[in-house]
């Protein structure tokens, strides 16, 4: 059996839930589990380096009106839209940093110093337990980057890691021998002790990317791997406020075609499945 984990991406304060609603209804309906990558306290001048919208420019889930303001927004300040996740039957929580910003030309989790990143993870929980009513399992690092020092502490805080690639550099001198044997096998995770790192093949439905060339990238990751992480930003889905339809529609057609041949899980389910616990 196949099993595919939808993860949505960067769920903050400024998330109005109609656009979750609108995007992910029909998963709702279908009782097909979702995973929110919840930012914490996202801050008002967090900034993306991704060429697609333009490097250094405002975080493209922040409005309008706010961006620039390095302030931290914390999601309990949205009761809402904590109202409606947790009313959500199928979900489950992750981590996605603190407040998505990062300092000195780095990535918020890229920070070499231990007592930095011990302090963001310290207050992403505390924030997170409140919102949720219980701590987070699973660590989605903003944009992907992460330093040794952060890898070992997310190591002995969470039960998994959800990460685009993992990057050989960056991971400790215990973990190597874990990824190489990943790579030997063709495997897209890593099994360290009861530590789970999964790899993604990348955020496919998104404007930028051909639609149908999309289809069979993702067709092809899925036939190759026995775990697929689908990953996706809501607010992607979106033009200025409107629904991007082709988007919408091809995303709702890949999760609809798969509902018969795979099983969606949340990570907690998954690490049931590769661990039986
Ligand atoms: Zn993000």
């Amino acid at each position: 059996m196949k099993y595919i984990l939808i993860r949505d991406d960067d769920a903050n304060f400024f998330t109005r839930p109609e656009m979750l609603e609108e995007v992910y209804g029909f998963i709702f309906e279908n009782n097909i589990p979702i995973n929110f990558a919840i930012i914490p306290a996202v801050n008002g001048a967090a900034k993306t380096e991704s060429l697609y919208f333009g490097a250094g420019s405002p975080e493209p889930f922040l409005p309008a009106g706010i961006a620039d303001e390095d302030k931290q927004f914390p999601i309990t300040g949205n009761p809402d839209l904590l109202q409606f996740l947790n009313s959500l039957k199928r979900k489950e929580f992750l981590l996605h940093g603190l407040e998505h910003a990062g300092k000195s030309g780095k990535y918020e989790f890229e920070s070499e110093d231990k007592n930095v990143i011990e302090d963001k993870l310290v207050k992403g929980v505390n924030i997170f337990e409140k919102a949720f009513g219980a701590a987070p399992e699973t660590f989605v690092a903003p944009q992907d980057k992460y330093s040794k020092a952060a890898l070992t502490l997310i190591k002995s805080r969470f039960k998994t890691l959800s990460l685009g690639w993992v990057d050989s550099s960056r991971i400790p001198f215990g973990l190597y021998c874990r990824y190489l044997q990943m790579k030997l096998t063709g495997r897209n995770y890593i099994c360290d002790g009861k530590f789970l790192i999964t790899e993604h093949p990348g955020c496919m439905f998104s404007k930028f990317m051909d639609i149908n060339e999309m289809s069979r990238i993702l067709d092809e990751y899925i036939a190759a791997h026995q775990i697929t992480v689908i990953v996706a930003h809501h607010w992607e889905f979106f033009e200025n406020g409107i629904l991007n339809r082709d988007l919408i529609n091809a995303f709702r057609r890949k999760i609809t075609g798969l509902m018969n041949e795979c099983e969606f899980l949340t990570f907690s389910e998954l690490r049931g499945k590769l661990f039986n616990f």
